[in-house]
């Protein structure tokens, strides 16, 4: 999480939060309203942006009940002006995707998602209960997490599946997609970090990005490697998209996944640029060789659910493996468990 200096700067749009069962105009085209959500981040920001053909809703929530009874007072307030045209999924984290096979049904509309994060969602889903509390179990080993975590990952299965519903067939987003609402033309963009093909929508013409996860206001989002690949580097891919994000400067409204929505993209790429240097920072600074799990304990210093160590942790390697490719540390393979040794 940033800390506060970092972000007491940032400009919120002056929106009142909404809330349960309550939508809010962003923009003439676009909608706002949140759900609550069980984990530590309580809940999500959803959308609706307003076509001529209905409404594209822009994410969905986790496959539960309680999701299900808050799309039950959304819906009918949509669905009374004009149907659900399509559902945008930005990202396969099931907080986003979850629900939305469920919603496909309630609404008889497509899901369109990027292929990147198709294949994710996909590839999760279709992992028996055996094969990814495997995976999941030999990362955890890999990073030196407790022997006793690692028993607990292996007896809950598919976790993914907990939270994410059957997906069915989906339209494929592609860079060349465009949105046309009654008000402007949204483009498409996809961006690796904290997911490795995260859709955002913008309307350059109204200086407008709804960059969902990549660019929140209040927390830095998550840059997790994936349980599949714990050696990659998606720091430096999240470097790079923060790097190229100097023109959306102060007139420009950043709408978010979680918490608020503020002014100035660039302003904020900037401080999060900070934050992860100062991560890298305290892991150089370590004056021993650090497992993953030492890398968490020094970057995490609140006591974690096991939901929770698996942000931590994923995100804790990712900086490890940054260093290594910048050259500043080593890994070594010391009885199964990585070792990252400063250079
Ligand atoms: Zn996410």
């Amino acid at each position: 999480m940033a800390a506060p200096s970092e972000t007491d700067m940032l400009t919120k749009l002056d929106i009142a939060t909404p809330g349960d069962g309550e939508m809010v105009r962003i923009a003439d085209d676009l909608l706002w309203f949140r759900f609550r959500l069980p984990f530590r981040l309580n809940h999500i920001n959803l959308f609706a942006l307003d076509t001529d053909d209905g409404w594209m809703l822009v994410d969905c929530g986790i496959n539960s009940d309680e999701i299900g009874a808050q799309w039950d007072a959304i819906l009918p307030q949509l669905q009374t002006q004009k149907p659900v045209a399509g559902i945008i999924v930005t990202h396969h984290h099931a907080d986003h995707i979850g629900y939305a096979g469920q919603l496909a049904d309630r609404t008889g509309a497509t899901i369109h998602i990027g292929q990147v994060e198709h294949d994710m969602a996909r590839w999760a889903l279709a992992q028996s209960e055996d094969s990814f509390a495997a995976i999941a179990a030999s990362t955890y080993a890999n990073f030196g997490l407790p022997q006793a975590l690692v028993a607990r990952t292996t007896k809950v299965g598919n976790y993914y599946r907990k939270l994410v519903g059957d997906f069915p067939e989906a339209e494929i987003i592609t860079t060349d997609s465009l949105f046309h609402t009654i008000a402007g033309r949204w483009k498409v963009r996809f961006d690796a970090g904290h997911a490795p093909g995260h859709l955002g929508l913008y309307d350059p013409d109204r200086r407008l990005y709804i960059a969902v996860d990549f660019l929140l206001g209040r927390i830095s989002p998550n840059i997790s490697v994936s349980l599949r690949d714990p050696d990659g580097d998606v720091l430096a891919h999240y470097y790079d998209y923060l790097a190229g994000l100097d023109d959306m400067g102060e007139d420009w409204q950043i709408i978010c996944g979680h918490d608020w929505h503020y002014f100035n993209g660039a302003q904020r790429a900037t401080q999060l640029i900070t934050h992860h240097d100062r991560r890298l920072d305290r892991l150089r600074a370590a004056d021993a060789p650090q497992t993953t799990a030492d890398a968490m304990d020094s970057l995490f210093k609140m006591k974690l659910t096991d939901h929770e160590v698996f942000f931590a942790s994923c995100e804790a390697r990712a900086h490890l493996n940054h260093l290594v490719t910048r050259g500043e540390m080593t890994r070594t393979m010391e009885d199964g468990v990585a070792v990252f040794h400063n250079s």
